[in-house]
């Protein structure tokens, strides 16, 4: 007999993961339906406020308009992340958003950066990157293909924005499109016998919520694939061993900067998030390493702004849950696992692991091939961001502190080592897949910034000298008149997406 497709999905929890997950469904499925449960009591955990370009696609898949949505969430734009101090202290580099300079045949920038390095000083190589420069110059625009070779074209960017504001928007947008929200608290949730599917969640008012499929959007609870269906959890605290963090907004400051900071403290690292109306400032750190105290003291003590509320502390466990998929429970969201949010991946995970589940969407038989699949591809993609976290803390120049003596000295999964040893030797890089998140651009920037001793491909020797000073030259000179002639990022959201004014 063949089954039908599922038609009736029930969505546990109305965070950044909830809303999004209704969004997207009800967008590309919409004779499904939707109902999502969520509780005002228990709220949404309120972080994550920084994405990085794929987000543009899920609007445009979602049909969001993006000015809409800037407008809607106080939002900013992002053209990478300055990571301050990670080297070393005093230290600053960008991971920008586009590409890095141009190719000559086959040999890309970085490699003639690192030959030209190893003789002399060929500047930062955030001077050939048009999303470095503009970044430093506080200038925004969008891409534009107008002119065919500028860098222009090439300019990628994401978004910063307040995430409660964002709930909110998809919310709205979802309520318009039918989906069905039901406010209350979850005390119980009942499977078909003993290890079958989940069949309904109980209220605190006694009201039941059936469904065919549900995902959980629960947040850190994990409140159907943790709890109801027992999955479990893989702990990564071994390679990341940051697992709280303190989180306070402060007020706004000029220059409206269009990049996320990173700066490393002495038992992790700060965020700095500029939106609009406030900044979003938050100290990701180890509890073995600082104190509840020390690490609220830090944070308070390097804001740029005045702080607009306490502290709120959040605990983590980094890892991923061993399948993201059980029976007819899919998890999505902080209920699937966790990174730190370094390089504000965690959004962009709740993305991919919306498309995943929409290009293997189920049968109400729930087909056991596609499960795994799913679960496969989401353990590689968990897997591959980890690697890409662990890097920044594994190559680092910093010493005498016991945080950092202990992350640069740890062992990494193979998976990483192998990837450093071959950029340590010839400052190659390979992805291992389309489904790797970070290409090249990003691997580059980051192992550079961080200050990994590599040796440059040895072909880049037969380029002569003068050639390529000139090529290089050429290069910075043409990204250096480029951003100048970009807009202040300010200005440009003054121009076309300013959002109302709102107390912070
Ligand atoms: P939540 O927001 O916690 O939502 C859970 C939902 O489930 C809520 O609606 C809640 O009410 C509901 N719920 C729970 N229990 C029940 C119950 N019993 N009954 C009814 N409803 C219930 N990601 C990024 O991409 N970029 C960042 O910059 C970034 N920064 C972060 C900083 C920190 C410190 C942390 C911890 C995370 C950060 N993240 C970041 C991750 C990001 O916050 C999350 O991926 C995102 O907010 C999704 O959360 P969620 O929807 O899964 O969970």
């Amino acid at each position: 007999m063949i089954e039908g497709p599922v038609r009736s999905v029930t969505i546990v929890g109305g965070g950044t993961a909830g809303w999004m997950t209704a969004a997207l469904l009800s967008q590309l499925l919409p004779s499904v339906a939707i109902t999502l449960v969520e509780s005002e009591e228990i709220g949404i955990i309120g972080v994550g406020e920084a994405t990085i370009p794929a987000l543009r696609t899920y609007l445009t898949l979602a049909g969001i308009d993006e000015l809409d949505m800037v407008r809607a969430t106080q939002a900013s734009f992002k053209l990478g992340i300055e990571f301050v101090g990670w080297r070393a202290p005093g230290s600053s580099y960008i991971h920008g958003f586009g590409k890095i300079g141009r190719d000559m045949a086959w040999l890309h920038t970085h490699q003639l950066w690192l030959r030209m390095a190893a003789s002399g000083d060929p500047g930062p190589l955030d001077r050939y990157a048009l999303n470095c420069v503009a970044a430093r110059r506080n200038k925004f625009c969008f891409p534009s293909g107008d002119n065919p070779g500028s860098p222009m074209a090439d300019i990628d960017y994401a978004y910063h924005f307040d995430a409660s504001l964002f709930a909110a928007f998809l919310r709205k947008q979802c309520e318009e499109r039918g989906v069905k929200r039901v406010e209350g608290r979850i005390v119980d949730v009942v499977r078909d016998g003993a290890g079958g599917k989940v069949a309904h969640v109980v209220l605190a008012s006694g009201m039941t919520i059936g469904g065919e499929l549900f995902i959980d959007c629960s947040g850190m609870r994990a409140l159907l694939i943790g709890g109801a269906l027992g999955v479990g959890y893989e702990d990564w605290s071994q390679w990341l061993p940051c697992d709280r963090a303190y989180a306070v907004p402060c007020t706004g400051v000029s220059p409206l900067t269009p990049y996320t900071r990173s700066t490393a403290r002495a038992a992790g690292w700060q965020w700095r998030i500029p939106l609009q109306h406030r900044i979003g400032n938050g100290y990701v750190y180890s509890s073995k390493f600082a104190s509840d105290d020390d690490a609220a003291r830090t944070l308070l003590a390097n804001l740029d702004g005045t702080p607009l509320a306490d502290p709120r502390q959040v605990r983590f466990a980094p890892g991923r849950r061993m399948q993201a998929w059980s029976a007819n429970v899919v998890a999505i969201g902080l209920s699937s696992g966790f990174l730190e949010p370094l390089e504000s991946t965690s959004i962009h995970l709740i993305q991919t692991g919306i498309l995943r589940l929409i290009s293997l969407f189920p049968g109400r038989g729930f087909n056991s091939a596609d499960i795994a699949e799913y679960n496969r591809q989401s353990r590689f993609e968990f897997e591959d961001v980890r690697d890409f976290i662990i890097a920044h803390y594994k190559v680092t120049d910093r010493v005498g502190e016991p945080f950092w003596d202990y992350v640069r000295d740890m062992p990494v999964p193979d998976s990483l080592a192998e990837r450093l040893d071959l950029f340590r030797s010839s400052a190659r890089f390979f992805v291992h897949g389309k489904a790797e998140l970070f290409r090249e651009e990003s691997w580059v920037q980051v192992l550079i910034g961080q200050g990994l001793a590599a040796r440059h491909d040895p072909v880049a020797d037969l380029v002569p000298e003068e050639a390529l000073a000139e090529f290089m030259a050429d290069i910075a000179e043409v990204i250096d008149e480029v951003a100048d002639t970009m807009p202040d990022h300010a200005a440009f959201i003054a121009q076309h997406c300013a959002a109302p004014s709102i107390p912070a």
